[in-house]
Formats: structure tokens, sequence, C-alpha cells
């Protein structure tokens, strides 16, 4: 780490952020790509072979975003229900176009056997700023709870709350990114007023498992698809990747639903979430697309045969 990088732009070391604070973070957001022309001209697209529903909005005035889900044709109360989520960070860029690229291709394979639902961008405003807050600096992602202060995170409960014991697997699909450690993880120690601790950033593809309901044999199965596609990620020196054990090879675990994370929502008894690295001199932006495609449809097909 360099000592340029040491000290975050906004705040004073040891103090949480307050309304000043939060405003001047949101003041240095700038919009460097459309929401619209990557991610709902694609939806557009697929409106003839599945079925594409506004759950709700957001809105940012001067913008507003129009919230998608997509759901398989032949929607059937008797079937499993397998969900897949993208874009709660807005800046994993593969997670958004994995989950887009999977209803496109792989979707409408599944019917008859389950009922697919995909929420490709849960986090547009983001997604448009490469952020990982929403514009009142609030990670979506450990805001998965009741009276949620994110309006992307609580709009997705209402979405899936009328579904809860019908979910048989959820994937989320992440990123771990190079600017989790240069931004993010500094923002969001200055933003709550504590010190920073360098970490370092894993070379490879892992998953994230529920400590309160560990499936270590469909943590293998979605790897095992994953590693035809792209590296699996090492543990570090101390057997851990970003600070937790490595419970099996490219594996951690935490406790989703207690840490507010969205692969906790469900109540589904398969659950993960994917972290690809896409700035690995080793992996292309296509290969992480890939590997988020390679993650969900097996994680599908595992549910699928593990289903009773
Ligand atoms: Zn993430």
């Amino acid at each position: 780490m360099t000592a340029s990088l040491g000290a975050y732009p906004i705040g004073i070391a040891g103090q949480p952020w307050g309304d000043a604070e939060k405003a001047a973070w949101l003041a240095r957001q700038s919009r460097q790509r459309s929401y619209t022309a990557d991610v709902l001209s694609v939806i557009e697209r697929l409106r003839p072979h599945l079925d594409v529903s506004e759950y709700s909005r957001l809105n940012y005035a001067p913008d507003s975003y129009s919230l998608l889900a997509i759901r398989s044709r032949d929607w059937r109360d008797g079937l499993p229900i397998m969900l897949v989520t993208g874009g709660v960070h807005g800046y994993e860029t593969s997670g958004v176009h994995g989950a887009l690229r999977f209803a496109e291709q792989y979707a409408a394979h599944y019917t008859g056997r389950a009922n697919i639902l995909i929420v490709p961008c849960v986090s547009p405003w983001a997604y448009e700023r490469i952020q990982r807050w929403n514009p009142h600096a609030i990670d979506p992602n450990r805001s998965f709870r009741a009276d949620s202060p994110a309006e992307e995170s609580a709009a997705l409960l209402r979405l899936i709350a009328p579904l809860r014991g019908r979910i048989l697997m959820h994937i989320d699909l992440h990123e771990t990114t190079d600017t989790d450690e240069t931004e993010f993880r500094r923002a969001l120690a200055a933003r709550d007023g504590v010190a920073f601790r360098p970490g370092g950033i894993p070379d490879g593809f892992y998953l994230v498992d529920d400590t309160e309901n560990p499936q270590p044999a469909f943590q293998l199965a979605v790897l095992t698809a994953v590693a035809k596609v792209t590296h699996i990620a090492p543990a570090d020196a101390k057997g851990e990747i970003i600070g937790s054990p490595v419970v099996a090879p490219g594996v951690i675990r935490y406790p989703l639903v207690k840490f507010g994370l969205c692969a906790g929502i469900s109540g589904a008894r398969y659950t993960t979430t994917t972290e690809v690295y896409p700035d690995s001199p080793h992996a292309t932006p296509e290969q992480c697309i890939a590997a988020q495609v390679a993650a969900a449809c097996a994680a599908v097909d595992y549910a699928l045969a593990h289903a009773v």
C-alpha cells in the first residue's frame, strides 16, 4: 500500500460521517455508464421469451430507475423456484451481465422443471456510477433486513416475501475487485470513523456459503463448473480468503442473515454468493461473465438433482 492511499479524502479520522461528509461523497459520484443501454435494452430483447415485470422504482431525483424481474414462462406453483440475483453491488459488472446472459441463454431451458426468477440489477444507480453504495452511502448488501434503510434491498425483499418457503436455490452474483481495497474498504472505514486496515484481494473465483446452513456439496458442484471457465482463488498464507477461514478450496462462510446479505433473503435450502475476480491478469471480462453463468447453471442443476 502506498502512503498516498492511506487517508480517505472525506471526513476526519476517527469520526463517523455526518450529512455533510455523505453529501461530499455523493458529489464525487458521476454517471459513467447507462443502465438503459446496458441492462434495459437487453431485457427488452428477452420479452418475447420470458416474463418481465417492474417490481419497484427507485427515485433519486433527477434520476429514476425501473427495477425489473425476469421470470421463466409456464410458471407453475408446484415447481421449485430458483432465484438468481445480480448487481446488488452495482459496480460488479459481471454479476449484472452474467444474470442477463443466464436469462437469455438458459432460463427457458428449465421450463417444466423449475420456475426461474432473475433480478439482474438490484442497484442500478450504483451500476451507472460504478459504485458499491447507494446515494445515501449505504451498502445494500448489508441492508437486507426488516425496515431496511436501503430502498434497493427493501424492494427486493418485498418481491421475495410471497415466495419464501418455495425458493429452493438462490445464487447471488458478485465480484471482488482491486477497487475493493483501493476505494471501497477505505470509504467504509472513513464513513464509520474507524481505522482502515489493509487487506488482500484474492486472485481467482470463490464462493460464500452460509455459516448457519452450510451446503458443502452444493458449493463444490458450483466450483467444479466454474473451474472449467476460470481459476479458483487459493487461500492466503493464513489459510484465509479476505479474512475468513477457507473451509474447502475456494469456499468461505458468512452468517448471511445476521450480516444482512442478499443470499440470506430467501430461506432457500441451497444458497451461495459468487465472487469473480475481474482484475486478474488471467481472466478476461468475457470469462468473468461466463463464470457467473456456469455458476448459475450448476447451482440450478444441483438443486434440481437434490430437490428432495
Ligand atoms: Zn459484491
